[in-house]
């Protein structure tokens, strides 16, 4: 009795771990089937081995010209981070080769299908330059700290001017995300070039591609320095080696470059008082005012024609004043605010987390999640400086009087379609009247052949009619003839009859 209860038990036990194995089992497999595989080859051996370019850290790199990168995987593409000077590379493969003229620091280039089953490579810089990472992938989808940079935009629909790699995510924060959601093409200028703190030109990166702008930003070669003046910001230029020119000549170009409709630009105080914020936006506007002038630096109007900008915002400007909600969730970045990516962005910076910014932006202890809680140098307000499209009424967007490029190219294919439409129609129209017209004329033609045969016919019948007349004639004429002479013989015969008898009596 005890053992046949213990055997149940045993069979209820064993049952229940069944069960709960195979529910364990199903979890796991539901589980791995909603996770993307990682294509970060991590087998991956490189030639010269300096373990710099396989630390994944931006700051550290080795200066090299040839690298040869192997692997168990197939690799598909391939990722090269430079450190401060980007190059051109050739790739080479089993005799296979893919030349790439590249300008990114963060380069990534897929493979061709020439390279088949390629489990080693070589890489070839066109100069031997400070490389910070070499990563290799499988085929697959790209982990999202991988850039896939485009090069700027030929046209941009907003050119944000950033003074420093970090304005764009704080003074400027909401700009940069908000347009690129929104699906206007984002093009961002930054007025300082951070050439003796490289690491920031890495974060600035890593910044703009965290709030979705996949075009190559613009650096010019000023410097920075710090001043709390436009003299004095514009001294530090001046010191190492550039004008007041050469600043206003940059402006002019990337104006006249990308033909913005919509430019953006710092507060006339530089927020905080920083002078180089200042000489930025005061050479901005005038360089705003003069791009169309053809004889205002008149090397960058052959080169890319002129341009009257039709839109300049300028930060905390006090007239034609602008609130923008920041703080709106957008689909595109999956409920996120565009306030919230740029926070994000900023977060990229590792080398500013230490400043006040930091605060500025987020709040103590992360108590800032919305634009609309910040109110020194809100983020949020800006002042329509100069448009040649009317003032704001709405004044809900930067693109209120408006068309972005890509509305406009879409009217435009609109229109030429039409146009083709109508004159295929024009076409139809004419081949179909042309075609009327001919059958028109077969039909006159066939008619009037007709005509002429019933008529030769008519002709014919009456002259077959007259003929018989005739004939008919010529013999009642005949016949006339024969009984006139019987009658006239008769007569004669009867005459000579009654004569003859006569005599004889
Ligand atoms: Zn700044």
């Amino acid at each position: 009795m005890q053992n046949t209860i213990s055997k149940k038990r045993f069979i209820k036990l064993t049952l229940f771990i069944l069960i709960l194995l195979s529910l364990l089992f199903a979890f796991i497999c539901s589980a791995s089937a909603t996770e993307t595989p990682d294509t970060n080859i991590k087998d991956l051996a490189i030639t010269p081995n300096y373990r710099y370019l396989r630390d994944g850290n931006y700051n550290t790199s080795a200066n090299t010209q040839t690298i040869t990168v192997s692997s168990e995987n197939n690799i598909d593409s391939i990722y090269l981070v430079f450190w401060t000077e980007a190059t051109g590379y050739t790739v080479t493969s089993n005799g296979v080769s893919l030349k790439i003229e590249n300008t990114f620091l963060h380069s990534y280039t897929k493979l061709t299908e020439d390279f088949v089953d390629c489990k080693e490579l070589t890489i070839t810089l066109d100069k031997a330059v400070n490389v910070s990472d070499v990563y290799a992938f499988t085929e697959g989808t790209l982990p999202d700290w991988v850039h896939v940079w485009q090069q700027p935009h030929e046209k941009a629909d907003i050119l944000l001017n950033s003074t420093h790699a970090d304005d764009e995510q704080l003074f400027f924060a909401g700009v940069l995300p908000y347009h690129v959601a929104k699906g206007y093409r984002v093009q961002i200028v930054y007025f300082t070039d951070h050439r003796d703190t490289p690491g920031r030109r890495h974060e600035l990166l890593n910044g703009l591609w965290t709030v979705g702008v996949d075009h190559y930003p613009v650096i010019s070669r000023f410097p920075d320095a710090y001043s709390t003046s436009y003299q004095g910001a514009l001294n530090n230029v001046v010191w190492a080696g550039y004008s007041e020119t050469d600043v206003l000549e940059f402006q002019t170009e990337v104006i006249r470059r990308f033909k913005p409709q919509v430019i953006v630009g710092h507060d006339l105080n530089g927020e905080y008082g920083h002078g180089q914020h200042m000489l930025n936006i005061e050479t901005l506007i005038k360089a705003v005012e003069n791009a169309s002038n053809k004889d205002f630096f008149s090397k960058s109007a052959e080169k890319y024609g002129t341009w009257d900008t039709p839109k300049l915002y300028v930060h905390l400007y006090g007239e034609n004043q602008i609130t923008m909600n920041w703080d709106e969730p957008l689909e595109y970045f999956g409920g996120k605010s565009a306030f919230q990516m740029s926070q994000a962005g900023y977060k990229k910076h590792d080398s500013q987390q230490y400043t006040w910014f930091t605060d500025w932006l987020n709040g103590y202890n992360g108590s800032i999640t919305q634009a609309s809680q910040i109110k020194t140098y809100s983020p949020c307000l800006y002042g329509l400086y100069r448009t040649t499209v009317g003032e704001d009424v709405e004044k809900n967007s930067f693109f209120e009087n408006l068309i972005s490029y890509d509305e406009q190219e879409r009217i435009e294919q609109e229109r030429l379609e039409q146009e083709r439409l109508e004159k295929e129609e024009q076409k139809r129209r004419e081949e179909e009247e042309s075609r009327r017209l001919e059958e028109e004329s077969r039909r006159i033609e066939s008619e009037s052949i007709a005509e002429s045969i019933r008529i030769a016919e008519s002709e014919k019948a009456e002259s077959e009619r007259l003929k018989r007349q005739e004939e008919l004639d010529k013999k009642n004429s005949a016949m006339t003839k024969t009984i006139a002479a019987i009658v006239l013989v008769s007569a004669v015969i009867l005459l000579s009859v009654i004569l003859i008898k006569k005599y004889r009596k």
